[in-house]
C-alpha cells in the first residue's frame, strides 16, 4: 500500500535537525517509507542550541514523548521566558514571558487596562500582570494547563537541554522506529543528468547512498541545497550584525533558574542557559566591533561559575535560505539559515520546517506549485523572526559603543516600522504574520526596549476607571499569590523524578 508514497529518505547530517528530521519521519510514515540518516562522527555537530521555545512541547506530544524522560534524559530545565539584562540600557532589565498577560486565556486585553493606569500614575509595571514573570522572579515553577478555566492556563513554558543528548535521544527514539543511521563521510553529490535532481550522495571510498527524497541537515556547510542546488543565500548581516560566538559551560551552583538570561555587551550579548548538570554560556558578538580574543576573554570573565572546558568559537553569516526546498532536497536547519540565538528560535524554525513538510509530503513526483508554496511560507517564517530580532537591537537608549549605535540608528525593514508605529500610537499589535511570536512576545519586548503606548485603546473606556483599579488589584494579587503557593522550579524537576 506504498502507492504514491516515496520509497525512501535520506536525512544527511545527525545534528539537532537530522534527528529532529528522521525521528518526526518514523513518527509520521512508519516502516511505509525507509528513512536513512547519514552523518559524519568525525565531523561532529555544531554543539549548541540549548534554549527553546513553548512551541517545542507540540513537537514532543506529536513524538508521544513523557516530559520527565525526556528531562532526563536531556538534563533538560524548564524556561519561562528570557530576562533581558542592560538590553534598553546599562542597568535596566525586563522579562519576555511565554504564555499571556493577565489571569485568563483570552484576556489579551490587559495591557490595554494597564496603559489607562499609568495614565493616572497607577497600576506598577506590566511585568505585575504575567504570572510567568512572577514565577520566573521566585524561582517557581508548575507545568501548564490547556483546561482555559485554570489559572495555569495562561503559562507558557519551554524547555533548556544538552544539545548533544538531546540529538542522542532523538536518534534513541528514530533507530527504535526503523530508522537507518549511516556512520560516513559524503565527499560528494551525484545529480541527474535529465532534470538535475539529487540521484545520490557519495561517500568516502566511493559509496553511493540514493534516495527519492533528501534532507540536508549538513549544517553550516549545505552540502545538498548550496554546494550541489545552489539555492542561494539571502544575508541580513546589515540588520543582525553579530557573526561569531564563543561558547563554554560552567558549573551550577545548584540553584536553576526557570528562564534564559540574555546580557548586553558592547559588541553584543551573552547568554546563559541553566541546564541540571551545568550552565551553558556564550557571547555572541560582531567581529567587526570586537576582535575574537578579546570576545572570548569577555565571557570568560563573566561566568558565574568555572568554565568546564576550552570555549569553543562559532562563525556564522545571518540570513536564510532564498529556496529552503529545490527539486528533491529539502534543508532543514543551519542548512536553511540561520538568524542568530537572541529568541532561540532555531530549533523551533526546523520544528516548523518539519510541520510544513508533512503538509506538502512529497509524493513519487515533486509537484512544482507545493514546493513554491512551502518556500513562500519560509520566507514569511525567517522574515518576521528576523524582525522581531531586530526590534532588540534598534529600539535601544544603549549610546557609545559603535554596534549599538549603528544599530540604533539604521534603517530598518518597513514591516517592522509599521509594527513599531501601530504599537507607539494606542498599544495594538500587528496581527500580521505573528504566528511565531505571540502578542505577549511583541508586547513584553517593546515595552522592554522604551516603546511606550501614547494612549490606549478607545474601549477601554467603556469602563469606569474605578472597575478597571479594582479588577487589575485582584488580578495582580491573585498571580502574585499563585506563584508564590508554587513549588520551586528545582522542586518541581525533583516531584517530576527528573532530578
Ligand atoms: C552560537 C549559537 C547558539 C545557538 N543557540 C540556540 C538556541 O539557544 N536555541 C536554538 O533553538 N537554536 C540555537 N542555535 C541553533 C542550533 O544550534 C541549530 O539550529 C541546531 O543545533 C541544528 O543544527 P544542525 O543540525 O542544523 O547542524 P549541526 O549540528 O552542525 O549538524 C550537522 C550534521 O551534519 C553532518 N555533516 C556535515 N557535513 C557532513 C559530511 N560531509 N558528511 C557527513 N555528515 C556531515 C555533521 O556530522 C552533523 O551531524 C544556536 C546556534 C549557534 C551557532
Amino acid at each position: 500500500m506504498t502507492g504514491n508514497l516515496p520509497a525512501e529518505i535520506l536525512v544527511v547530517g545527525g545534528g539537532t535537525a537530522g534527528w529532529m528530521a528522521a525521528a518526526a519521519l518514523a513518527r509520521a510514515v512508519g516502516r511505509q517509507v525507509r528513512v536513512r540518516l547519514v552523518e559524519s562522527s568525525t565531523l561532529g555537530t555544531v554543539g549548541v542550541g540549548e534554549a527553546t521555545i513553548p512551541a517545542i512541547r507540540d513537537f514532543n506530544r506529536l513524538l508521544g514523548l513523557d516530559e520527565a524522560d525526556f528531562l532526563t534524559h536531556t538534563q533538560g530545565t524548564c524556561k519561562l521566558g528570557i530576562e533581558f539584562r542592560d538590553w534598553r540600557r546599562p542597568g535596566h532589565a525586563y522579562f519576555h514571558p511565554f504564555g499571556v498577560y493577565g489571569d485568563r486565556l483570552d484576556a489579551n486585553y490587559t495591557h490595554q487596562y494597564w496603559r489607562r493606569l499609568r495614565q493616572h500614575g497607577e497600576g506598577g509595571e506590566l511585568a505585575d500582570y504575567s504570572l510567568c514573570t512572577q514565577m520566573a522572579r521566585l524561582g517557581r515553577y508548575m507545568a501548564p494547563v490547556a483546561d482555559p478555566r485554570h489559572l495555569l492556563s495562561v503559562v507558557g513554558a519551554a524547555y533548556h537541554f544538552d544539545a548533544a543528548l538531546y540529538a542522542q535521544y532523538l536518534r534513541t527514539y528514530a533507530e527504535r522506529l526503523g530508522v537507518v543511521r549511516l556512520d560516513r563521510n559524503i565527499v560528494d553529490v551525484a545529480l541527474r543528468g535529465e532534470d538535475g535532481f539529487i540521484d545520490a550522495v557519495i561517500a568516502e571510498g566511493g559509496e553511493r547512498l540514493s534516495a527519492d527524497f533528501f534532507i540536508d541537515c549538513t549544517g553550516f556547510a549545505g552540502l545538498l541545497i548550496e554546494k550541489a542546488l545552489k539555492a542561494g543565500y539571502e544575508e541580513w548581516t546589515h540588520w543582525l550584525p553579530c557573526d561569531r560566538a564563543w561558547a563554554v559551560p560552567s558549573a551550577s551552583d545548584g540553584r536553576i533558574v526557570p528562564f534564559t538570561r540574555s546580557t548586553a555587551r558592547d559588541a553584543g550579548w551573552q547568554w546563559c542557559i541553566p541546564l541540571r548538570h551545568r550552565v551553558g554560556n556564550g557571547y555572541v558578538f560582531s567581529s567587526n566591533h570586537l576582535g575574537e580574543e578579546a570576545a572570548r576573554q569577555t565571557l570568560l570573565s563573566s561566568l558565574d561559575g568555572a568554565a568546564l572546558a576550552a570555549p569553543k568559537l562559532l562563525r556564522f553569516t545571518t540570513g536564510r535560505r532564498r529556496r529552503a526546498w529545490v527539486k528533491n532536497c529539502l534543508s532543514l536547519g543551519l542548512a536553511s539559515g540561520f538568524l542568530e540565538p537572541l529568541e532561540s528560535t532555531s530549533i523551533h524554525l526546523i520544528q516548523t520546517g518539519i510541520t510544513r513538510l508533512l503538509d506538502f509530503f512529497p509524493g513519487k513526483r515533486i509537484e512544482p506549485v507545493e514546493v513554491a508554496e512551502y518556500n513562500a511560507l519560509s520566507q514569511a517564517e525567517y522574515e518576521a523572526v528576523r524582525d522581531f530580532l531586530i526590534l532588540h537591537y534598534h529600539v535601544t537608549e544603549r549610546r557609545g559603543s559603535p554596534l549599538w549605535d549603528d544599530c540604533r540608528t539604521m534603517a530598518i525593514p518597513d514591516s517592522l516600522q509599521q509594527r513599531i508605529d501601530l504599537f507607539r500610537q494606542r498599544g495594538r499589535i500587528c496581527t500580521r504574520g505573528r504566528a511565531l511570536f505571540s502578542d505577549t512576545s511583541w508586547l513584553s519586548v517593546l515595552l522592554g526596549q522604551g516603546v511606550m503606548p501614547e494612549a490606549y485603546d478607545p474601549l477601554v473606556d467603556l469602563h469606569a476607571l474605578e472597575a478597571i483599579r479594582e479588577r487589575m488589584g485582584t488580578m495582580r494579587s491573585r498571580l502574585r499569590q499563585a506563584a508564590e503557593a508554587m513549588p520551586t522550579h528545582e522542586a518541581y524537576l525533583a516531584s517530576a523524578r527528573v532530578a
